[in-house]
């Protein structure tokens, strides 16, 4: 695999970062990760308007132009041969000297530019997008800024691991008894033809994914409630979904044990997975 680190594309075994570098001491770094399905970006301009946002909140430097980064992600694809899988993008604030809680000066500090690919071949066709996935509730105990895409994924990753032992695939969290969000994702249910998710705010990530099914939702003319809901009312809802640039739309047909509707994959989960996949083809990059 070629990658790509601040400046140059190298084969991954020869990529290296200073291990001064925040991102790694104090995961002072921001990430996204871009869907590429053809051979082509889906939602670029949502990953880079989101990055830039997600910089601006944590006073780093952009470490290159839109139109480079757009460029690098391009030159990535084609250097790897890259049909189908996704782009993970990392920027962390760098270190020109010892580790330190303050910041070194945004002005004089390079930020460290990362990015690689990971080929997942048929990701449109996964076979979780058939059956759909089991969530278990846990407590949200992050902190109280999660619009910004940081690399502090601890937590969702022990999240991830409960699921596992509790042989379901992930989980949501609820926090004052409100789902927030999954652990990589955003979450919805859908009772009566409705769809509930919860509304933005610093309490969640604004998906990329979220702001373009929501669109598209609107579009088909389906009623779309934002607002918080509970896991009482989830395990009652007729089905549910998530949304991720990974996953795409990915059906939930179980939470905390309890299965929803007849266990399979609900309408309103099956078709927004297909238009959001029809319409990314059409606008990918
Ligand atoms: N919430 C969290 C906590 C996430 O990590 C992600 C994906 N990284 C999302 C929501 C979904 O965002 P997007 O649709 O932009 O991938």
């Amino acid at each position: 695999r070629i990658v790509y680190v601040n400046g140059q594309y190298l084969p991954e075994a020869e990529a290296t970062i200073s291990i001064f570098d925040r991102g790694f001491l104090m995961a002072d770094g921001v990430y996204e990760v871009t869907s590429v399905l053809d051979g082509k970006l889906v939602d670029f301009a949502g990953h880079q308007v989101r990055l830039a946002r997600s910089l601006g909140e944590l006073d780093i430097a952009a470490p290159c132009s839109d139109g480079e980064l757009l460029a690098i992600h391009r030159e990535l694809v084609a250097r790897n041969d890259l049909t189908d899988g996704m782009i993970y993008l990392q920027v962390t604030r760098g270190n020109p000297g010892d580790r330190d809680f303050a910041f070194p000066d945004p002005a004089t500090t390079k930020p460290t530019l990362v990015l690689f690919t990971q080929s997942k071949p048929g990701m449109a066709d996964s076979p979780a997008s058939k059956t759909g996935i089991k969530v278990i509730s846990i407590e949200d105990i992050r902190w109280g800024r999660r619009d910004i895409k940081t690399v502090q994924l601890l937590y969702p990753s022990m999240g991830k691991m409960m699921a596992k032992k509790a042989g379901a695939d992930d989980a949501w969290m609820v926090e004052e008894g409100h789902v927030t969000e999954g652990t990589s994702n955003n979450a919805y249910i859908v009772k009566n033809g409705r769809i509930i998710t919860r509304q933005l705010s610093h309490e969640i990530l604004h998906g990329i994914t979220r702001a373009a099914v929501l669109r598209f939702a609107a579009e088909a003319q389906m009623e779309v409630e934002e607002r918080p809901f509970t896991i009482a009312e989830a395990m009652a809802a007729d089905e549910a979904f998530f949304t991720s640039a990974s996953a795409f739309v990915m059906p939930v047909v179980e939470i905390d044990g309890a299965v929803l509707g007849n266990g399979k994959p609900g309408p309103v989960a099956r078709r927004l997975r297909e238009i959001y996949l029809d319409e990314s083809r059409k606008t990918a990059v």
